[in-house]
């Protein structure tokens, strides 16, 4: 992107993209973490309430929630009392790919306070594997380095101006918990977003995100806080401040992008506003999560995985 970013652009393409609309289904910690422990094998209501540690009316509301996007399935295994296990289904099963990311990523700047895998095993290979994210089209692994971006905003996914009244609070008063809350929070991917397509500046980012002043203070306070952002002054206004991606942030691109495909996808079947391109290749850029010993494309069904002990 060039120094200067199209902000009204930006703001449309942001506010009209499926990772903002899929984000304010799926954008809270909870959600991504009932599916990861589905895709670790838990099923059994109660066996999320224990691997989770989440509470049993959080627990039953994001569970209500991913029946009604069609993403799990309740079956009945127990009549009396009656007890339910929770499928992943189709569209479920599909949002593996982004949910392996973030896998990834607790392995390099996480907490290891998590029930995560300690080890995955591809059995296509058979070879304990790292996931990548990689180019559909020509199959080199791509990180944000490598993508030029387009925006096309997508008037039919139109901007909601009540969505201002339903942000969830984010603080960071309890450790890793909350700086996990934090980085798989709506607002924080689409700040890391706004920052990748070029903005830098709290005006800026306020601006393409729509984000009052106030919460948008707090919330690039626990950002820096939690080494997600850093903050300089403009080295030509000194007056201005920048804030700038970390090693962390970026970390969380691979994330964003395979959740915007899978949105794309399986979600809303609209395109993305934000069309990444693939500078080696010429090609418009489709991410797939592919094994870092062989490089096929992952599905759930061919991992198997070791749960290690959380530190
Ligand atoms: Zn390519
Ligand atoms: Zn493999």
């Amino acid at each position: 992107m060039s120094e200067a970013p199209d902000l009204d652009l930006l703001r449309d393409a942001l506010s009209t993209s499926v990772l903002s609309h899929a984000l304010k289904m799926i954008g809270d910690r909870w959600t991504m973490q009932i599916l990861m422990g589905a895709f670790t094998g838990v099923k059994r209501f109660d066996d999320f309430q224990q691997r989770l540690g989440i509470p049993r009316r959080t627990l039953s509301d994001r569970l209500k929630a991913l029946v009604h996007m069609d993403l799990m399935r309740p079956r009945l295994y127990q009549e009396r009392p009656e007890r339910f296990a929770y499928h992943l289904t189709h569209k479920g099963m599909a949002i593996y790919e982004a949910t392996l990311m973030t896998w990834e990523w607790e392995l390099r700047f996480g907490e290891h306070r998590l029930a995560l895998p300690s080890r995955l095993v591809h059995r296509t290979c058979g070879h304990a594997f790292v996931p990548q994210m990689s180019c559909e089209a020509c199959g080199e692994t791509v990180t944000i380095r490598d993508l030029d971006m387009s925006l096309k905003p997508n008037p039919r996914l139109p901007y909601d101006p009540a969505e201002r009244m339903r942000t969830p609070k984010v603080t960071v008063s309890d450790g890793a918990m909350s700086h996990l809350a934090l980085r798989m929070d709506r607002w924080t991917l689409m700040i890391v977003s706004a920052a990748v397509l070029g903005c830098r500046h709290f005006d800026q980012i306020a601006h393409v995100l729509r984000i009052s002043p106030p919460l948008l203070s707090r919330r690039l306070a626990a950002m820096v806080d939690a080494g997600l952002l850093t903050v300089e002054s403009d080295r030509e206004d000194g007056r201005r401040r920048v804030y700038l991606l970390t090693a962390a942030s970026r970390g969380l691109f691979p994330y964003i992008v395979l959740l915007s495909t899978w949105a794309s996808e399986h979600l809303f079947h609209e395109p993305s506003s934000i069309r990444p391109r693939h500078k080696a290749c010429g090609k418009a850029f489709v991410p797939r999560a592919t094994c870092g010993h062989c490089h096929e494309r992952l599905n759930a069904w061919d991992v198997s995985f070791q749960m290690g002990e959380p530190a």
